[in-house]
């Protein structure tokens, strides 16, 4: 069997939490179980948030922590132009339009129906505007198109959680924004750009992206990339049985080296034996 290879992608537009070294040291134990290799990717596309700063604080955190990735560590910021060449991509394809609508043009809409993050679905107001490409503007999904090309593909959408077979249906999120107006790429599109880039076969991540999943592997089909298995696991600060008390489950891992706590500790805190 191929070598697995797992990947942690924080964004670091802050500092890196308890809930980020959880997933991280999860990445790190399902590794060395399976004899997988362990990579750290910066997702730093957003670089009015993810300072250098930032960067440098998290990666000192797992540095610290005793997580040993390896190198060289990919930065997202690095890679604008696969992102682009994949929006090329897309845009031959006819699926992405250009939208300009305002936040404020958005809510006043009064769109009902919501996303999965309890978002307004996007009401289709740009539609009209397919297959124009200009850079100074946001890039949509023609999702009724995606959906329809992806069926193309013989296997039906659905991805591997857990060794479980969940059906993908990535038309509840609407016409997703694939290339933001301010940085020409989005999460989705550079995430599945990189997994394939980096042939990441486990991707170990927190359930709030459980249900992103389903952009994921529509675009993993329509650009014809390799499909990865997923395990999405409780988020920390939700974890139910975990005696966390809130106070601590907030602080980020710098405050908390720096008032005395150990990486074994944290390691203990969050049930992970001394795997060093
Ligand atoms: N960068 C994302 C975050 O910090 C996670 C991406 C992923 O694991 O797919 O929320």
């Amino acid at each position: 069997m191929k070598q697995a290879v797992f990947r942690f992608a924080p964004s670091p537009n802050g500092k890196l939490h308890l809930g980020h070294a959880y997933s991280a040291l999860l990445n790190e134990q399902m590794a060395l179980a399976s004899g997988g290799r362990l990579l750290l990717r910066i997702e730093d596309i957003d670089q009015q948030r993810c300072t250098p700063a930032n960067i440098t604080t998290a990666r000192e955190d797992l540095r610290w922590l005793g997580i040993a990735f390896e190198e060289p560590v990919l930065q997202q910021s690095s890679r604008m132009t696969a992102y682009r060449d994949a929006i090329s991509v897309l845009t031959d394809l006819k699926l992405l339009y250009v939208c300009n609508c305002t936040r404020k043009q958005l809510a006043a809409s009064g769109s009902e129906t919501m996303d999965p993050d309890h978002q307004p679905l996007y009401p289709g107001t740009c539609h009209a505007n397919a297959h124009l490409f200009d850079r100074y503007s946001a890039l949509r999904l023609n999702m009724a198109m995606a959906v329809q090309l992806a069926r193309q593909v013989p296997e039906p959408l659905t991805w591997c959680e857990k060794d479980e077979c969940v059906a993908a249906d990535p038309r509840v999120w609407g016409d997703v924004i694939l290339a933001r107006k301010d940085i020409g790429t989005s999460y989705h599109l550079s995430v599945v750009v990189d997994d394939a880039f980096q042939g990441v076969t486990d991707i170990v991540r927190g359930e709030d992206l459980y249900h992103a999943t389903a952009i994921h592997r529509l675009l993993q089909t329509i650009l014809g990339f390799p499909e990865p298995r997923y395990h999405h696991h409780a988020l920390i600060t939700h974890a139910s049985g975990r005696k966390l008390a809130k106070s601590e489950s907030d602080r980020s891992l710098a405050d908390m080296r720096r008032a005395g706590a150990t990486p074994d500790d944290i390691r203990a805190m969050l049930g992970f034996k001394n795997q060093r």
